[in-house]
Parts: structure tokens; sequence; C-alpha cells
């Protein structure tokens, strides 16, 4: 273990937080023990040749840092002979960090967001954002040179294609059944089978865009998200046409619950079931 390994083992034996401790660079990004610090504000980056250097951008003094933590400064240079947390108990060392403020503003890469998916709609992509029960829904325009900037340019949702529309059309012309459900992860869930949705979600039901690409098609299913605004967004594709058949999920379940709750078998045999039903 070098002094940056060691360092930042005792970083975390202590209790000293991070505003993003699911990459590197937010690992690196600590409480400073020698101030009451919600920032995080104590950047810790590995030296040359496994030495560790630290400095606290409010102004803490390396020093102050190490008197903190009890360790002299030979410990940017190399790791104890005793473990991080067993170093910490050995010195008697007991600090409380306030809770790590999440900045309101900026990336939810900076505030301690995880990115969990990214759906593609062709010029712009939709990225999902996770940090605990907390969910995030971010979109970026994608530039001719296929680089991506934050937020929609030139392009509203209303104009975005169906997700995996290319797919969905190939289907049709094989009569396919087609699962219109109404989130871009129930899509990514249903593997092997034909399903979409359209871009913004229950609230923001693209009917002419459906309407478009699905017209009449007979075999479409859809299997909406069993809550009221899930259920509100079933009476408009109904009102439209564009709900053949329906196959509901359990109370508050959406087509992945249903998905997971039935297996693939069960979820198979209930789709069947209700394609030739009407065939
Ligand atoms: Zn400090």
């Amino acid at each position: 273990m070098n002094a940056h390994e060691w360092f930042m083992g005792l970083l975390d034996a202590v209790g000293s937080g991070t505003a993003n401790p699911h990459t590197e660079s937010g690992r690196r990004q600590r409480q400073c023990p020698a101030h009451a610090d919600s920032g995080p504000s104590l950047s810790v980056r590995p030296g040359p040749d496994g030495s560790v250097r630290i400095t606290c951008f409010t102004g803490c003094t390396r020093d102050a840092i190490l008197a903190a933590l009890r360790c002299s400064r030979s410990r940017l240079a190399k790791a104890a002979p005793v473990p991080p947390a067993q170093y910490a108990e050995m010195v008697g060392l007991r600090l409380a960090f306030p809770p790590v403020e999440h900045k309101r503003n900026g990336p939810p890469s900076a505030r301690g967001f995880r990115l969990e998916a990214v759906h593609d709609y062709g010029q712009a992509v939709l990225e999902r954002w996770r940090s605990g029960q907390h969910k995030e829904l971010v979109w970026e325009t994608v530039r001719p040179d296929g680089s991506r900037v934050p937020g929609l340019f030139g392009v509203s949702i209303a104009d975005l294609p169906l997700y995996r529309q290319a797919e969905v059309q190939m289907a049709i012309a094989v009569g396919e059944p087609i699962l219109l459900v109404e989130s871009e992860s129930s899509v990514d869930a249903l593997r092997g089978w034909y399903s979409t949705t359209w871009a913004g979600g229950a609230p923001a039901v693209n009917i002419g865009r459906l309407a478009e690409v699905l017209g009449r098609y007979p075999n479409t299913i859809v299997v909406p998200d069993n809550d009221p605004a899930g259920l509100a967004c079933l009476a408009r594709l109904h009102a439209a046409g564009l709900a053949p058949h329906v196959l509901m999920p359990g109370a508050d379940e959406d087509a992945r619950d249903l998905y997971s709750r039935l297996g693939p078998a069960g979820f198979d045999h209930a789709i069947r079931h209700l394609v030739r039903a009407v065939a």
C-alpha cells in the first residue's frame, strides 16, 4: 500500500465523506479534517512514487490537516506500518464531520449521482442518474461531430423519434407484437421483446409520433404504469386508438416490475395470449 492509498484509507476510517463515492475524481475530493467541512474541500491526489498531495481549498495548512489526523509529514511519502483503520484506533482518532452538502447546481455527477443509463434518441440522449432513491433525468443534445452538450438545443422533445423507433418499424413489417410502455427503463428491461416508448414519459405522451409510427397496428400491446399518471396516459392512448390491447400490471407496478414478477416465460404467455385472442 503506497502513501496515497494509505491516506485515502485513513480518511475512510475517520469518516471523511465525499460528494461522489462512485468516481475516482469524487473519491479524491474529501471532507477536510482540519475545519468543519461540509465541502468537501480537501483534494487528495497521488504524487510521484506513490506519495500523496493534500490541499484544502478553504486554506487549512498541510500541517493543520496532518495534525488533525495525528500524522507526521513522513506519512505523505510513506504508508504507516499498520493499516489505516488500526492506526486511527491506536492514536485515538475521533473525528466528527458535518453532512456533505450536495450542491444544488451543477451536473448530477458533482452532486453524488451515478450514471445509470443513457437512452439514445438520435439527435438527443436522455441520461438517467441515480443517488439512492433519487433519480434525475438529463437531456443532452448530440452535435453533428458526436459530442454532447447538456440541454436540448434546436430540438424539442415532441420532435424526437420513438425510443428504438427503427427496430419497432422493422418488427411491424414482420407482424411482431409491439409493447408500448411508459419509460425507457421498462423498454430496456423487456429483453427479447420489441418495445418502445416516447420521449418525455407519461405526462408528455406524444400521440402524434405514436400515431405516425404505430398507426392502427393491431399487435400493439400497451403495458402502462399502474399508477394515476400511467392510467391517465393509457386513457389518452385509448382515445387516440393506440391501445388495441392492454396488459395491466399489478397496483403500482410498471412493465418492468410485471416482467420481473411473471418471469420471461410467464410474461411471454400473457402477451401471446392477448395477441392470439384477437388474431
Ligand atoms: Zn480545511
